[in-house]
């Protein structure tokens, strides 16, 4: 329905889980995909499945918590084509209360879920202006706007990815530079399954339904879901959205009382 043709996007965490689903979306719209991933032999393979299938992507390994990387490598892809599309999606969990959190985990969520949008951001804007606009699209989570118990330092990331939305979208209005974010609930995907298997080893099944239960609308949502709403973000018909923040939480927030 919506289209990204002839557009060239940069998806980071983009194969797998919400990532892969995004960069799945992107390419069946028509853009060339980048994909901006530390695990380098998934990447690849994300980008021949799409390349198979008569799409366009390419796969970059990196770690977006590494300026000099990001930078460099944002830098040559810009050489080859204008960028238009930003997602910032690469992001990493972590379970514990203030007390409980130790600091090299704290450090580790600090470095890749906030420091590593900032460096995606910093590498991409200036060619963002040169070019005359652009689109940012950031992964941030209910976890931002409630907070997640048990998850002190991934919702203090979380609240982070939202308020540098709003810096953005802010600083850029007038640049044509769009910068929105949205907020998940559960979704299932490898992140959701790691963390079932490491917390619950043998009852992971169990607690997949009781984790279901906890959304008021009683499933975890699907990666297409929030695929198909980051490609309405990103593309033209979007064009009157900037600085907000888009729940994708089946009632999570407002219906969860
Ligand atoms: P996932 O683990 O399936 O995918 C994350 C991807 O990011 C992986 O491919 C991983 O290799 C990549 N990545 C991790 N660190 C990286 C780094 N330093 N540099 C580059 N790539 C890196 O996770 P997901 O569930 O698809 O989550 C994607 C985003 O959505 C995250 O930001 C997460 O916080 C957010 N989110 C997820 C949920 C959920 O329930 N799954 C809910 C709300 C928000």
């Amino acid at each position: 329905m919506f289209s990204l043709k002839n557009k060239t996007a940069l998806v980071t965490g983009g194969a797998s889980g919400i990532g892969l689903a995004i960069s799945q979306a992107f390419a069946q719209a028509g853009a060339t995909v980048h994909i901006l991933e530390i695990n380098a032999e998934l990447a690849q393979q994300v980008a021949d499945d799409i390349n198979a299938t008569g799409g366009q992507a390419e796969a970059h390994p990196i770690d977006v918590s590494d300026q000099a990387q990001v930078v460099a490598l944002i830098g040559q892809i810009a050489a080859q084509s204008p960028i238009h599309i930003l997602v910032n999606n690469a992001g990493v969990a972590h379970v514990g209360k203030a007390d409980t959190t130790e600091e090299a985990d704290f450090d580790r969520i600090f470095r890749i879920n906030i420091k590593g949008v900032y460096n995606c951001l910093y590498a991409t804007i200036p060619h963002f202006k040169a070019n005359g606009g652009g689109v940012i699209l950031n992964m941030a989570s209910v976890a931002a706007s409630v907070g997640i118990p048990d998850r002190f330092a991934y919702s203090m990331s979380k609240g982070a990815v939202l308020t540098m939305t709003l810096s953005v979208a802010k600083d850029y209005l007038k640049e044509n530079i769009r910068c929105n974010c949205i907020s998940p609930a559960r979704v299932h995907t490898p992140f959701v399954d790691g963390f079932l298997a490491k917390s619950y080893p043998g009852q992971e099944a169990e607690m997949f339904e009781k984790l279901s239960k906890t959304q008021p609308i009683g499933r975890m949502a699907e990666p297409k879901e929030v695929g198909a709403l980051a490609l309405y973000l990103c593309s033209d018909e979007a064009g009157f959205t900037t600085g907000c923040d888009y729940p994708l939480d089946g009632g999570f927030i407002r219906l969860n009382n």
